[in-house]
């Protein structure tokens, strides 16, 4: 952990222009820098850098924020990660936070596995180039298997001999903690309690994590032949391993699938490499175990297209499926290729470049959902129980696709694909979605929805984003976040003596008052924390947001500093160019006003339609107590209107 203090020494020695300079080509445009986009393809320049504000953005894919915002989209490292990269570049010493006794001790037996696997790597690569046997056995393998030695440089491969105990004895010889070589898995104790390398008589691939550390290695036999060996061996689950959190090839590949915005998923490690020497390098493999949600979110953070490679093993494919279920609920674009019969992408690869890899791709890739359902129509024939079974299995994977437009469409086709009432699959879908609401008995909603991720937000479950207030909640926001410590006006007690109002003291005391809250949890942290800090003597409010410690915070700030729009401009027609900022004592009690108006309306709306709905006509208690609250509201909203009078108009 940073503290809060370097954080601030980094983002303000970090010029913005040197930081972006490294990557992209700028010229000067009046007080602004611009150059080509870096996370785009495009041909005129529409990514602009201000020195003045310290900040980037893409006009044309609205990618950009702080030196630390660009280097995290850049580099595709954590905000962490970006602060450090940053310190080093501006030769500024880390004070991390003090860790606890607890902590300490983790982190120095991560830290130590993390070491040990080092070390392990390193010995691997030498006994490879070095060794006799290395050369003999090792080697001789990797390039009968047509690998070139810069890829084998590359992806750090290695050998270990079948001494039973070289590794062992050469990291106990060099001081290793036995206890290390153990919980890392690289040796195991024997019944007579010998100490073995796990990986002897084996080529080794290890596997790295995002930001390149060695977290695990596979091992494989070189003579398949071999039955009594498994032809795989890999590390054991650890302190630091994770199988289900690690997608082999991400570190190689993670830059050029931001660049590409998409990524291919295929099986093994000999493919990942095979297809990086072809020239194809957004590859990753889930190493043979089949997809998990933390692989699948790995993949995400980098992109939303997913394209799957399967040789043409129906068993194989079949077995997957479930996966790639797993795909679809995450909201990804998920397409499927099936290589030539006999291949795997391994072979094929080899027996292309990248050029004609690419085009075999886009010629052949088809949908999954389309894919799926000829898969399993081939196989269900004229089998009235076996189609009965593909439709509901079609119907869960239509189910899980969380955006209803793309769920519409798909469905639309499959009723296509599979001779079925279009109506029928939606009732089918609406019965999937109603299945975990009737295990866990809270949801009182009776029509089907789709399955959102749930609204964090209890005061009011009748609000969604995207209704108006939610716009003006937005807006409040930014003001807060731009403005929030100045002084908007002074409030006057009795004896003439005049209070300052902050915007932040405003904003807080009209939401109490009428017990509001915002609607996105975001938004109520960003209030509750200003709240927090208004008093602290030099606080403001942009700067604190800005650096913010949690990178939601801080990337949400500088998107609502860096849109330059002024709402001055808009409601109070140029007669006064003034700013926001000359009138916040206009501005702010504007906004929450129309804030509250919003509410209010959208709540008469809900409770309009509720009263529609047959099961409250048919319970008069609850329709007394539904008029009464509307009629309560329709006061309120009376007096509100008559305040505003003049309605702010909402920005388009
Ligand atoms: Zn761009």
């Amino acid at each position: 952990m940073i503290d809060q203090a370097t954080i601030n020494r980094i983002v303000d020695a970090a010029q913005i222009v040197e930081v972006v300079s490294e990557f992209v080509t700028l010229r000067k445009r009046g007080v602004n820098y611009i150059g080509l986009c870096p996370f785009h393809n495009e041909k005129t320049p529409s990514f602009s850098v201000s020195p003045a504000k310290g900040l980037c953005k893409c006009f044309s894919c609205g990618k950009g924020g702080n030196a630390v915002h660009f280097i995290m989209e850049h580099e595709q490292l954590s905000y962490y990660e970006a602060l450090k990269y940053l310190a080093k570049k501006y030769h500024i010493e880390i004070k991390e936070r003090e860790l606890s006794t607890e902590e300490k001790q983790a982190q120095t037996t991560r830290e130590s596995m993390f070491i040990v696997n080092h070390f392990a790597c390193e010995y691997f690569r030498t006994v490879l180039k070095k060794h006799r046997e290395g050369s003999t056995i090792g080697l001789a393998y990797f390039r009968q298997r047509g690998i070139r030695d810069d890829i084998i440089e590359k992806f750090q491969l290695g050998f270990c001999t079948d001494e039973r105990d070289a590794f062992a004895n050469e990291a106990t010889a060099k001081g290793y903690k036995e206890e290390f070589l153990l919980s890392t898995g690289l040796c195991y104790r024997t019944e007579e309690g010998k100490l073995y390398d796990r990986f002897w008589g084996r080529v080794v691939f290890p596997i790295h994590t995002l930001s390149g550390k060695v977290v695990a290695f596979g091992g494989r036999i070189i003579n398949a032949d071999n039955k009594k060996q498994a032809k795989y061996v890999n590390s054991p689950e650890s302190g630091i391993y994770h199988k289900s959190n690690e997608l082999y090839g991400i570190f190689f590949a993670k830059q050029t699938i931001v660049k590409q915005d998409r990524c291919f998923l295929v099986e093994g490690y000999t493919d990942v490499i095979a297809m990086h020497q072809a020239g194809v390098e957004n590859v990753v493999a889930s190493s043979g175990t089949s997809l998990t949600t933390g692989q699948i979110k790995l993949i995400h953070r980098f992109t939303n297209h997913i394209t799957v490679l399967y040789d043409g093993d129906p068993a194989g494919i079949k077995a997957s499926i479930r996966g790639i279920d797993m795909l679809l609920e995450e909201g990804m674009n998920v397409k499927v290729v099936l290589l030539p019969h006999g291949d795997d992408p391994d072979s094929f690869a080899r027996k292309h470049h990248a050029a004609d890899f690419r085009a075999y791709i886009s010629e052949n890739e088809v949908d999954f959902i389309r894919f799926k359902t000829k898969l399993l129509l081939d196989e269900a024939e004229k089998d009235p129980i076996k189609r009965a079974e593909l439709i509901s299995d079609m119907v869960r994977s239509l189910s899980v696709i969380p955006d209803s437009i793309v769920r519409s469409v798909y469905v639309k086709e499959c009723s296509q694909l599979l001779h079925v009432e279009e109506k029928l699959l939606i009732l089918e879908i609406a019965k999937q979605f109603k299945k975990p609401v009737a295990q866990s008995g809270t949801s009182k909603e009776n029509t089907p929805s789709a399955p959102e991720k749930p609204v964090d937000h209890e005061d009011s479950p009748l609000l969604q984003e995207g209704e108006e207030f939610y716009r003006y909640e937005q807006l409040i926001i930014q003001i807060l976040v731009r403005h929030g410590e100045k002084i908007m006006c002074y409030m006057e007690n009795e004896e003439g003596e005049k209070t300052p109002i902050s915007v932040i003291t405003y904003i807080v005391n009209e939401l109490q008052q009428d017990d509001l809250s915002f609607h996105n949890p975001l938004h109520r942290r960003i209030l509750a924390e200003a709240a927090g800090q208004i008093h602290t003597s030099g606080f403001t409010a942009e700067r604190y947001f800005i650096t913010h410690s949690d990178p939601d915070i801080s990337r949400l700030a500088t998107d609502l500093v860096n849109d330059r729009y002024q709402l001055s401009k808009y409601h109070f027609k140029a007669q006064h160019p003034l700013t926001d900022e000359e009138r916040l004592h206009e501005l702010v009690p504007m906004l929450t006003d129309n804030f509250k108006y919003a509410i209010v309306k959208e709540e008469l709306k809900h409770i309009r339609n509720a009263l529609q709905v047959p099961e409250t006509v048919n319970n008069p208690q609850k329709c007394n107590a539904l008029m009464q609250r509307y009629k309560e509201l329709q006061e309120i909203q009376i007096l509100m209107a008559k305040r505003l009078g003049d309605r702010v108009i909402l920005p388009e």
